[in-house]
């Protein structure tokens, strides 16, 4: 998803001046305004273009989308914040068309009211099954994500390709209703939401069919992500705007992976170490040993220094985890569980007990 750049949108270069800046906008918005140019793919370019020039004829806005990018700007403002500062009406009123923003804005521009804002699609949560061994290196997974997407023969407006949405009339587009009632000397005024556009402010009299009027469709989506390697248990990744599209093309909601490692058989996780517990005749204990034990790297051959004792904690140095926010790799204890052992034969019986006489 990548967001082109005010300036290319408007066509001028980073360094216009804002005479050039409003009379690029002025042809834009003359070619794209909705009163003129009824095409979904115009009522999403004026957008773009309206935003645009909200940013950059704002000295303030603009300095701060010349440092730090549009993100800043949606970070720093509201959507309401982005274009209230800015002056359309003397363009529009120049130009012959309406200029009532708001009503613009409610029309078309869904999600940029604070009405609508509440439509922004919803946030999805997907949970991210790992192994151990998964996370050794980093890692790359292809997820599939079902969710609503965006309507494209509609572009997210609900409305047939070609007309569009009519300014509810039950409430005059405000998306309330006041109902006035009499109690006694008091009069009380109640504010309802618009049982007939549900507080949208416009009505969609003839839906796409595609969508049937939502200006959302449901589709499962592949989406790669890089997971780090040592990545936390529980540590969750936010994909902007990779969740439900909003309604009527109100801006998407985000994706949250959360990583949940499984379990293991053998391994324990502690942060970057690795806990392995192994069983150990007590009498090679006694005596000493190289014993072959499991590491997420493959076996390694561990010392056992002779008089190892019941619960003894070994150290295995860099076979733990990656470390995902700094350098190197924890490391793998070996816990010795000593077991004597029950299967002796006689033989070995006498020669043990020969041996234990010995001074
Ligand atoms: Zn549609
Ligand atoms: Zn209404």
């Amino acid at each position: 998803m990548v967001e082109k750049d005010y300036y290319e949108i408007l066509g001028v270069p980073r360094n216009a001046t804002k005479e050039q800046i409003k009379e690029a906008y002025r042809k834009l918005a003359l070619q794209y305004h909705p009163d003129r140019n009824k095409s979904p793919e115009a009522e999403e370019k004026f957008k773009e273009i309206s935003e645009a020039y909200a940013v950059l004829s704002d000295d303030e806005k603009r300095r701060q989308y010349d440092m730090y990018g549009r993100e800043s700007i949606y970070e720093k403002y509201t959507p309401e914040d982005i274009f209230s500062g800015t002056d359309f009406s003397d363009i529009f009123r120049d130009l012959g068309f309406g200029f009532d923003l708001n009503e613009i804005f409610s029309r078309f521009f869904g999600g940029y009211t604070e009405r609508q804002r509440v439509n922004r699609g919803g946030d999805l949560t997907y949970h991210l099954e790992l192994n151990l061994e998964d996370i050794v290196n980093e890692t790359v997974k292809e997820i599939e994500v079902p969710r609503h997407e965006t309507c494209r023969v509609c572009g997210g407006s609900g409305s047939r390709p070609g007309t569009s949405a009519q300014k509810c009339d039950t409430c005059n587009g405000t998306g309330e209703v006041r109902k006035v009632q009499t109690a006694g000397f008091a009069r009380l005024i109640r504010v309802t939401t618009c049982p007939r556009c549900q507080g949208k402010g416009y009505v969609i009299t003839d839906p796409c069919k595609e969508c049937k009027g939502k200006g959302v469709v449901r589709r499962t989506r592949k989406i790669r992500i890089v997971i780090p390697a040592g990545v936390e248990d529980g540590h969750t990744f936010r994909l902007k705007g990779e969740g439900e599209a909003g309604e009527n093309g109100a801006p998407p909601g985000d994706l949250y992976v959360v990583v949940n490692i499984r379990p293991h058989k053998l391994f324990k996780r502690q942060n970057s170490d690795i806990l392995l517990d192994t069983k150990l005749n007590a009498l090679e204990a006694a005596v000493g040993t190289r014993i072959s034990v499991p590491t997420l790297y493959g076996d390694v051959m561990l010392e056992i220094p002779a008089g190892t004792q019941n619960g003894e904690v070994l150290k295995i140095r860099g076979k733990g985890l990656p470390k995902m926010n700094g350098w190197g790799k924890g490391d793998q204890f070996v816990r010795i569980n000593l077991f004597v052992p029950t299967n002796l034969t006689e033989h070995q019986k006498e020669l043990i007990k020969k041996a234990l006489k010995e001074k």
